[in-house]
C-alpha cells in the first residue's frame, strides 16, 4: 500500500516535470520560418490533389507545422491572395513532443498574426481581431505569428506518457540511489551506515550508537 502511494506520488511529480519541461521549450526555444536552425520543410498532405499543404519546423524541444488549405496554397503560389490564412500547430516536449496547441492566424496586406490560441495559453504577441483590419494604409505593425508566445496545454500520444515515465524513473533512481551512496561512503570510512557514529575501535556486533548491525562495516574493514 505505502509502495503504491510512492508510485503515485511519483508519478504525479514526472507529469509537473512533464509540464514544465514543454512550457520551458515554449519560452526558451524560437521557432521561425527564417532561423537556419528550424529550416521550414515543405510537406504535403496525402491525396491527388493534396488536401493541405504544410511547412514544418522541427528543433530539440520545439516543432510547428503551419497549415494552409490547398485552395489558398495554390492562389499562393499562383501569386495570387491568401484569403484564408494559416493554422499554426504548435508542440513541445523533451526528450518526445508531449503538449500541443492550435494557433488561428489572421492576415492583412502586412503579414500574418496570431489572434487565437486553441488548447494553449497566449502569453505574448496575440492580437485582437479587432486591430488586425484588412486592407492597404492599416498596418499594425505588429509581430507576426512566429514570434506568439504560447504555452501548450493538449497532452499528446504517446510523448506525454513516454516522457511522464522517463522522468519517473530519473526521480526513483535519484531517490533510491542517494542513501545508497551515504551508505557506501559511510561504510568505507568505517562507521556506522545507519546513524554515521565513528565504529573504528569498538567492539561487539552492534552500533553502540543506534544499534544497527555492524556486518557492513566489517566486511568493508577487513577489504
Ligand atoms: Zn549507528
Amino acid at each position: 500500500m505505502r509502495r503504491l502511494g510512492v508510485i503515485l506520488v511519483l508519478l504525479l511529480v514526472a507529469v509537473l516535470a512533464n509540464i514544465i519541461n514543454a512550457w520551458s521549450c515554449a519560452l526558451l526555444v524560437a521557432v521561425h520560418e527564417d532561423d537556419p536552425d528550424s529550416p521550414a520543410i515543405a510537406v504535403q498532405s496525402v491525396g491527388n490533389p493534396p488536401e493541405a499543404y504544410f511547412y514544418e519546423m522541427r528543433r530539440a524541444g520545439a516543432f510547428r507545422r503551419v497549415e494552409w488549405e490547398a485552395m489558398e496554397w495554390g492562389a499562393l503560389s499562383g501569386g495570387g491572395e491568401v484569403d484564408d490564412p494559416p493554422v499554426v500547430e504548435d508542440a513541445r516536449g523533451l526528450p518526445m513532443l508531449s503538449l500541443s496547441c492550435r494557433i488561428h492566424t489572421m492576415s492583412d496586406t502586412a503579414d500574418c498574426y496570431a489572434v487565437e490560441v486553441e488548447g494553449g495559453i497566449g502569453i505574448a504577441n496575440i492580437h485582437d481581431p479587432a486591430t488586425i483590419a484588412p486592407g492597404p494604409g492599416m498596418l499594425p505593425q505588429n509581430p507576426d505569428f512566429y514570434s506568439a508566445l504560447v504555452l501548450p496545454c493538449r497532452p499528446m500520444w504517446p510523448g506525454f506518457v513516454i516522457n511522464t515515465l522517463i522522468y519517473a524513473a530519473v526521480l526513483w533512481l535519484l531517490l533510491r540511489g542517494l542513501p545508497a551512496v551515504r551508505r557506501a561512503v559511510r561504510a568505507f570510512n568505517g562507521r556506522c551506515t545507519n546513524c554515521g557514529y565513528d565504529l573504528r575501535g569498538t567492539p561487539g556486533t552492534a552500533c553502540p550508537e543506534c544499534g544497527w548491525g555492524r556486518a557492513a562495516w566489517r566486511s568493508a574493514s577487513r577489504a
